[in-house]
């Protein structure tokens, strides 16, 4: 079946620097199909994303050279790698390392020791939410009409606040504001229905994807970032407390 998807369609880069480690998600992820490539420390790494332009990284937190957060915010800062997603890889338990990877643009993370097969399960969740937001003028969506167009892709405004999807694009006050992929769909789920209460585990399903493995805990780390990116308009995105979030135009 993996014989259907071209090679380039499936390659991914790891850059770890715990030989162990990477040959074990090396050889992991290979068996699932994936073509992979790997390096040993951040500046190496960075390098080989740029130059093999993966489908997805696998990036470890502390690496040499240059740590994980440098590269992924060195990645998201770049607009040729800006979409490549990323996985983190974090210490067990601490939190601050999540949030600080989540924070630089990091799609989701897997913290060590993980199994092998919950981080090819990550990798393909991440991957199958991924497809799909190719950007409107490469799919040749541009050209239909509003009505037709998917739910998914299309551009919402609030307060103020325009988020559009197809064209990976959110707009305060017309001043563009740069968000994550997975940050950018969380704003936009809840723009799309202003006034409607999302729990936390509702916003998981919209924003990740079907992934049991994503907690409510995410979510919030997503919103604080959101937030402060609205900066001035933060509170187009409301906290229901016990309850979830909803979105609201500040001015009603
Ligand atoms: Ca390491």
């Amino acid at each position: 079946m993996n014989d259907t998807v071209a090679t380039a369609d499936r390659s991914i880069v790891v850059i770890e620097d715990e030989e162990a480690i990477r040959d074990v998600i090396e050889w992991n992820l290979q068996r699932e199909g994936f073509d992979v490539s790997t390096a040993r420390d951040g500046r190496a790494g960075l390098d080989l994303v740029r130059s093999a332009a993966p489908q997805l990284v696998v990036l470890d937190l502390m690496l040499p050279e240059l740590d994980g957060l440098d590269v992924c915010r060195a990645m998201r800062a770049d607009a040729a790698m800006r979409e490549i997603p990323v996985i983190m890889l974090t210490a067990k338990g601490d939190e601050s390392d999540i949030v600080l990877g989540l924070g630089v643009g990091a799609d989701d993370y897997v913290s060590k020791p993980f199994s092998p097969k919950e981080l090819v399960a990550r990798v393909q969740a991440v991957l199958r939410r991924n497809r799909g937001s190719v950007p409107a003028e490469e799919n040749g969506a541009a050209s239909e009409p509003e009505d037709t167009a998917d739910p998914d892709q299309r551009r919402v405004e609030l307060g103020g606040v325009i988020v559009d999807p197809a064209r990976h694009e959110v707009l305060v006050d017309g001043v563009d504001v740069r968000l994550t992929r997975t940050e950018l769909r969380l704003l936009h789920a809840l723009l799309r229905s202003p006034g409607r209460v999302f729990s936390r585990e509702q916003l998981v399903v919209r924003v990740m994807g079907d992934n049991a493995w994503v907690t409510d805990r995410t979510i919030d780390v997503h919103v604080r970032a959101v937030r402060r990116k609205l900066d001035t308009h933060a509170e187009v995105v409301e906290t229901i407390r016990g309850v979830g979030y909803r979105a609201r135009d500040p001015r009603d």
